[in-house]
């Protein structure tokens, strides 16, 4: 809870105001605020003022304070045992992997992700947030892994979810799907998704982040590829930018099922019936579970 007294921006979430975010560009320096030091991995102009997006490095929860009120330092080796820096350096160590890299577990209870890829359906798979509000005890921390293009086509859905998360009804994390997902079909994994040729990577990360800040939502650290899919190139990319990239034990729809410490993927646009079908079976058959934040 400790970022929440870092959201200094008041126009942020405003409905139907559009943030100007300019000079939007990824760092990475230790600074002290609050009398605590985060890591500050984005420098941007908000609204026309000098802003740091920054992390805690134990709640991993990101906040954006004016620049004038982060003092710069040399990182502590607290900040380097970090939860964050561990977590960013188990990534980097991992084998190359053509599907779900990264993080694909929780220590208990299981972690919710709803993914938004670019869809031509209309609406969003409403049942599942609504039966999440009904089941468990509210907020319930949900993970978002969206994208610009779905933002794009899906305003009114955008906005629906923005208000469950204000009315404290949801408790969304919002997860860095990539701006475009970009994805042809009959093409093999290798040369698709992320590892297709001419895929602008850096800036398809970065232009989701300006779109969420655009409209009112912050951006997260946790990062999801597109299809599940990447080579350790990319996955360094992702670390270098200083976001976590997060994989799945639970595709649902894929018949895996649900243990302690799972990271459920849904898809919440729509695209993937089968997977939500099956949560909502579970649900009103009773089954227990402790949905927790990262
Ligand atoms: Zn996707």
């Amino acid at each position: 809870m400790l970022l929440k007294n870092l959201f200094i921006l008041i126009p942020f979430f405003l409905y139907g105001y559009q943030n100007s975010i300019t000079n939007y560009k990824a760092i990475n320096k230790c600074v002290e605020f609050n009398a605590k030091e985060h890591i500050a991995i984005r420098s941007f102009k908000f609204n026309k003022k000098k802003v740091f997006l920054i992390v805690d490095t134990q709640s991993l929860k990101t906040g954006i304070i004016l620049q004038n009120s982060a003092i710069e330092n040399s990182c502590t080796a607290q900040i380097a045992n970090s939860r964050y820096i561990r977590l960013l350096k188990e990534i980097k160590s991992q084998p190359n992997k053509l599907e779900n890299s990264g993080i694909t577990s929780i220590k208990s209870g299981v972690l919710l992700t709803t993914d938004l890829c670019p869809s031509h359906k209309k609406g969003f798979e409403a049942r599942l947030y609504k039966a999440l509000i009904k089941y468990f005890p509210n907020p319930v921390p949900v993970t978002v892994f969206i994208t610009k293009r779905w933002i794009n086509k899906h305003k009114k859905a955008f906005l629906q979810l923005k208000r469950w998360n204000k009315e404290k009804k949801l408790s969304i994390t919002w997860g860095n799907h990539t701006a475009l997902h970009r994805y042809l079909p009959k093409r093999d994994l290798k040369h698709n998704f992320v590892l297709l040729k001419n895929e602008h990577f850096i800036k398809d990360v970065l232009d989701l982040e300006t779109a969420l800040l655009q409209n009112g939502a912050l951006p997260s650290v946790f990062f999801r590829f597109p299809g599940l899919v990447s080579d350790k190139k990319r996955v360094l990319q992702v670390c270098s930018l200083g976001l976590i990239t997060i994989g799945t034990n639970a595709w649902l729809a894929k018949g895996e099922k649900i243990k302690e410490g799972s990271i459920i993927l849904l898809h919440g646009n729509k695209n993937e019936p089968k997977g939500v079908d099956i949560f909502l079976r579970l649900l009103r058959s009773g089954k227990k579970l402790k949905i927790n934040a990262f």
